[in-house]
């Protein structure tokens, strides 16, 4: 019988949806680089469900039910008296989304003895603190592709809507108003731009092949240079390092996981580098960003704009300067968990449960950590240490309880 502690983001506000927009979701078989998409056994749920918060428990209630298991779902995930520290202890398997994240650091592992496997229901595992978990020998997994393309479709979401100035003008509609000269100051075509991206990986490269019909200049920088095929394709320019991307660009989108080699990466001196006027936009990780420069220079005009749906710590407290910072166009951790996106990386987590359970091995591409070393995609992507630091933040919100 294995324990299963899974955290999860609140219920909508008027309560579960008894019904949704749209009666179905398109099937994805396979992603862009022939991956298959997930292969559980079974799954819990019917596509388009709303499966990350609570009460969608990712579908996942039955399954282990049957199976003899216990789940115990909870959104209570910060400080000491968290329903999440208190069930920890017993839990042999954490389940946690980005969004939403219960941060894992060496404190909370150190209370969790049982603990065999942590898996994000999504991408990205900042929130574990890699380092005990090789050090503990704690599988760490994540469902790797699910919600990449759900990303890029944001990104290139919000580059339109920053240079092309949306958010304002859409306001003065919803303020009853007709101001057009107030709406268009800030107002520009991308088309003609220099558009870079920090990491071309599965977002990165998705961003990259969404732009091309834009007739912009694509730009890159990686630890992995990309094949030449995939350059001549896109037409793209290869940097050495962000620096000497950022000079370039018009527009700048971060693509990269947070590790310690980017963490706090765009402080001060990367943005001075920066065109006057530039656009960042960062789905990746709030701590990829020093917070206070970002607000330093949105308010200088170094940054024409910023954008993004992810912060440090989350949730975000009520006195976020990114919050309340000019020309920002921040969503709540959104991009990655459309209804589209939950049906996969659901799926994503049923299957490597169901690998867990059976004592099978867990898909390659999923594993970050693996017997004591950094594996599969975390092996490429990824460096061994820590990025959980000051997590105890996020309490604030919680304490607050507003918004
Ligand atoms: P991938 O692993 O496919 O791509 C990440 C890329 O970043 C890799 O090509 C990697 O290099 C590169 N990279 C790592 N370190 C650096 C560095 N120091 N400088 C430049 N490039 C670097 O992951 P995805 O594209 O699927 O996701 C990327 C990140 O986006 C996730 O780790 C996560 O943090 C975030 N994300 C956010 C979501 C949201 O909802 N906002 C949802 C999903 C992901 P290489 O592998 O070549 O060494």
């Amino acid at each position: 019988m294995a324990n299963v502690l899974c955290v999860l983001y609140d219920d909508p506000v008027d309560g579960y949806p008894p019904a949704y927009p749209r009666d179905e979701i398109p099937t994805i078989e396979r992603y862009h680089d022939g991956q298959p998409t997930p292969t559980p056994e079974g799954i819990g749920f019917r596509p388009g469900e709303l499966l990350g918060c609570v009460s969608g428990e990712l579908g996942l209630r039955e399954f282990l039910e049957a199976g003899g298991h216990r789940l115990t779902v909870t959104s209570d995930k910060d400080g000491p008296d968290s329903a999440f520290e208190r069930e920890l202890p017993e839990a042999d398997v954490v389940i946690s989304q980005p969004f939403w994240p219960a941060y894992l650091t060496a404190e909370r592992i150190a209370k969790a003895p049982s603990l065999k496997l942590a898996i994000t229901a999504g991408i990205g595992s900042d929130h574990v603190d890699l380092q005990a978990a090789i050090e503990r020998q704690i599988t760490v997994a994540e469902v790797t592709y699910s919600n990449s393309i759900s990303v890029s479709e944001h990104v290139v979401m919000m580059i339109l809507a920053l240079v092309r100035n949306y958010i304002p003008s859409y306001q003065v509609v919803v303020d009853g108003g007709w101001n057009i000269a107030d709406c268009v100051e800030r107002s520009y075509d991308l088309e003609g731009m220099q558009v870079g991206t920090v990491g071309a990986g599965r977002i990165g490269s998705a961003v990259l092949r969404r732009l091309k019909p834009f007739e912009v200049g694509l730009h890159y920088t990686d630890q992995h240079r990309l094949p030449e095929s995939a350059e001549a394709e896109l037409g793209l320019t290869f940097h050495p390092d962000a620096s000497s991307l950022v000079e370039v660009c018009d527009v700048v989108t971060i693509n990269a996981p947070l590790h310690p080699g980017t963490e706090g990466m765009f402080d001060d001196a990367l943005l001075d580098q920066m065109k006057r006027g530039a656009y960042l936009v960062n789905t990746a990780r709030g701590k990829i960003c020093d917070r206070d420069a970002i607000a330093r220079a949105l308010e200088s005009g170094r940054l024409a704009g910023y954008a993004g749906d992810v912060w440090f710590p989350q949730p975000a407290p009520r006195d976020h300067p990114w919050r309340s910072m000019p020309h920002h166009g921040m969503t709540p951790h959104v991009s990655g968990t459309s209804l589209s996106a939950q049906a996969r990386y659901a799926a994503g987590t049923r299957e490597i449960l169901e690998c867990f359970l059976d004592g099978r091995p867990i898909r390659e591409e999923y594993l970050i950590v693996d017997a004591g070393a950094l594996a599969g995609s975390g092996a490429h992507s990824y460096s061994a240490g820590d990025s959980t630091g000051g997590s105890d933040e996020a309490a604030r919100f919680t304490e607050g309880r507003a918004g």
